[in-house]
């Protein structure tokens, strides 16, 4: 799956988009060995550069352009001022791995956070998993933070400190950097692809350079296939200018991020367009139904695909040019598969701290799978399509066995539920809260947990979920506490012990069933 960047002037991803894991496995898979190398299908001129000149004015302009209106972002500006190579590759690093899937204006923040915090791969080898997921908070995506540090480990402990210095090198010695990061990272920080010192070229293939190439050469098939994957990674390595590979590649994905934008694309400020062959076809087009409009005879434009049904890189019969989409027929990928449909009954527990502020409890996910290592509200998994009352028994069921006393299920007071959605899951969160009046007993053996005030659980690795469960929580609170409302609060699960001292009091006194009327 390659999954493209959102479009949005002033809130456009540069990350969103780079190469999903199966197109950079299958990209970097070896032939079986002794089976025959299937032969590459040929590729009809139309979705070629074979045109030296146009190549070489279209490097001309896109840099021109880059030059004049590139954004001013904090790993530009680090990676233009810092003279020692190890410190520059770590900075486009980290950059690189924070824009997968992520808006630039999001990740400005956590990168100068970030760098702040951890100014060399030294600093970020030294720290430990927990103060990465505190800093990553929020971020999305947990493991490309877990990951860019054992890397960083790895460098230090294996390496002697130093970033190695080639795309294939970084691609192969580092955990969590593709051929796109490798790419990215060459180019920029050593100039990698240079004709005066390198022989190879080194283009780099994300989501913003898919939607741009597939629309320059009119590329209509999969765009998330691995033999088109294939064939735009030619492409860029044959685009790449090779006296400055690094801008180069930084601009045809500023290209993508700000003008050729998913939806819809400034062609009229592109600095490429002539170079367009989806902004030709759309042109012919208009210029052929205005001829038409005034009756004058015109020949029918040339708009057809190249092949009766044999070409691999354009539209597939079944989809053909779609007018009214425009050049935003291009780039088309297979429809994504639907996101797995999850419940989970998740319980704010709280008490009264030491002075009166408000505590919850959190505990710790597994160290593997999703959101690894993060902290969250006691969570439990539901079946779909349960009665809210038969939840409620599960839930308090749940938190009976987790805490080995008895949990009353008319104790739990329904909040409401939120919504969250990762890359492959649709999750429901059912919010429940209970009012505690001290300490519960877990067994240790079990997940560590711990209470936290308001502040302490906004600075603790938690997710963007679990933010949006505190909120519904204490919305709810708000509208209880307000005037002309009244407490909707069930009886029983009225807060205790607010201003007590800490002391640690019995689970069971806390979490008796509520008395009959
Ligand atoms: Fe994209 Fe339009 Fe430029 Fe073509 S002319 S590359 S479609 S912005």
């Amino acid at each position: 799956m390659v999954p493209l960047r959102a479009a949005a002037a002033g809130g456009l991803r540069r990350g969103a988009g780079r190469p999903g894991p199966a197109a950079r496995s299958r990209r970097g898979a070896a032939p079986r060995r002794g089976a025959p190398l299937p032969a590459p299908a040929p590729s009809p001129a139309r979705h070629l550069f074979s045109d030296l000149a146009e190549v070489e004015a279209l490097r001309r302009n896109l840099l021109a352009w880059y030059d004049e209106f590139k954004r001013d972002l904090p790993w530009r500006r680090l990676a233009a001022a810092e003279p020692d190579a190890d410190r520059r590759a770590y900075a486009v690093w980290v950059s690189e791995i924070m824009l997968q899937q992520t808006q630039v204006a999001t990740v400005i923040d956590y990168y100068n956070r970030w760098m702040q915090k951890w100014p060399t791969l030294q600093a970020l080898a030294q720290a430990s998993l927990e103060e990465v997921n505190e800093l990553w908070a929020g971020l999305g995506y947990y493991s490309r933070g877990k990951r860019l540090q054992e890397a960083a480990k790895k460098v230090v402990s294996e390496l002697d400190g130093q970033m190695p210095r080639t795309a294939e090198a970084l691609q192969k010695l580092l955990p969590g950097v593709g051929r796109y990061t490798a790419g990215a990272i060459a180019s920029i920080s050593y100039g990698q692809g240079n004709l005066s010192s390198c022989p190879q070229a080194t283009g780099v293939v994300d989501g913003n350079v898919i939607r741009v190439l597939c629309r320059l050469r009119c590329i209509g098939a999969d765009s998330s296939s691995p033999a088109v994957i294939d064939r735009l990674w030619d492409m860029a390595n044959a685009l790449v200018d090779r006296s400055r590979p690094g801008d180069f590649n930084q601009a045809l994905m500023e290209l993508g991020a700000t003008v050729c934008v998913p939806k819809a694309p400034l062609c009229g400020e592109c600095p490429v367009k002539q170079h367009c062959q989806a902004r030709h076809r759309v042109e012919k087009e208009l210029a052929f139904a205005s001829q038409k409009l005034f009756s004058k005879p015109a020949p029918m434009p040339d708009v057809e695909d190249c092949g009766a049904g044999g070409c691999p890189l354009c539209p597939p019969a079944t989809e053909p040019w779609d007018s009214s989409l425009g050049v935003t027929n291009f780039p088309r990928k297979a429809a994504k598969k639907q996101p797995r449909l999850e419940r989970t009954a998740t319980c704010v527990l709280e008490r009264r701290g030491c002075h009166g502020a408000a505590e919850f409890l959190i505990v710790q996910r597994p160290s593997s799978g999703l959101l690894a290592g993060l902290w969250e509200f006691p969570s439990f998994p539901l079946a779909q399509g349960l009665q809210e009352e038969k939840q409620r028994e599960m839930l308090a069921d749940h938190l009976q066995a987790w805490m080995g006393q008895p949990v009353a299920a008319g104790s739990l007071q329904l909040m409401g539920e939120v919504v969250h959605i990762f890359s492959h899951i649709h999750q429901t969160y059912v919010v429940y809260s209970l009012p505690l009046d001290g300490d519960i007993t877990v067994d240790p053996a079990l997940s560590p947990f711990r209470w936290v005030t308001e502040q302490e659980f906004h600075t603790s690795a938690v997710s963007t979920a679990m933010k949006k469960v505190l909120k519904v929580r204490e919305k709810q609170c708000k509208e209880e506490s307000s005037p002309g409302k009244g407490s909707k609060r069930k009886r029983g699960t009225k807060l205790q012990g607010a201003g007590n001292t800490g002391k640690q009091l019995s689970l069971r006194a806390f979490l008796r069933p509520p008395t009959s009327p």
